[in-house]
């Protein structure tokens, strides 16, 4: 049988966080190459990466336990000095996108949101097989949602839904920080832990897909 890596993924005891027990034999804190820690470390010297870090850090230190996601990101893009803020939505959370971007401007931002379906480029037309026009015709288009929002010169966009795969085209090409709020499951209420949380009981079957 293969040997499993075991990293960050297997572990019990969060020492690196909690310092309360010992390292783990396989710990990635323990077995650390050191010019990639200094690396990493350097790297909050470039663009605004440090600025980000004491904002975000602020927000979590403010707003533990007391502050839901929907204030945190309206808190984040304050200490970040923002005002124009992108929303990049599935038209299935479409409802939540109106009621976030009136929440939005009503704290004093500018909004400015792209659907998935923007364009209306049918399936076909980009090479998706057409036997996926049955749920849909028109096919996302994260790329163009990232554009749009990219000549819109958004300073920090929001992810509202997008499906897995679209999400990750939409992260490849914004040039701007996007923060996600809502992450799509569509069988969870958009809660995709709680596949896990009853992975080893009513959700068994995700370990043999
Ligand atoms: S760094 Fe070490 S202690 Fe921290 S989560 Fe990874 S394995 Fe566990």
């Amino acid at each position: 049988m293969e040997e499993i890596r075991r990293s960050c993924a297997d572990c019990a005891v969060i020492h690196c966080d909690r310092q309360d027990s010992a390292y783990p034999p396989f710990c990635e804190t323990a077995n650390m190459d050191s010019a990639v820690l200094e690396a990493a470390k350097a790297r909050y010297d470039e663009d605004n990466n440090r600025q980000v870090m004491q904002a975000a850090a602020q927000v979590e230190y403010e707003g533990y336990l007391k502050w839901c996601r929907v204030q945190e990101i309206v808190e984040f893009a304050r200490r970040m000095g923002y005002h124009k803020l992108g929303i990049a939505t599935c038209t299935g959370l479409i409802r939540e996108t109106r009621m976030l971007a009136e929440i939005l401007r009503n704290n004093g931002f500018e909004v400015y949101g792209i659907a998935c379906k923007a364009g209306a480029v049918p399936k076909v037309e980009i090479g998706i097989d057409e036997e996926c026009c049955k749920i849909g015709k028109n096919a996302c288009n994260p790329i163009l949602q990232a554009e749009m929002l990219n000549r819109e010169k958004t300073e920090l966009n929001i992810v509202m839904g997008l499906c897995v795969g679209h999400d990750s085209l939409f992260y490849k090409y914004a040039q701007a920080l996007t923060t996600t709020l809502v992450t799509k499951d569509r069988v969870t209420g958009h809660n995709p832990a709680a596949a896990l949380y009853t992975s080893q009981s009513y959700y068994r079957r995700l370990n043999h897909l």
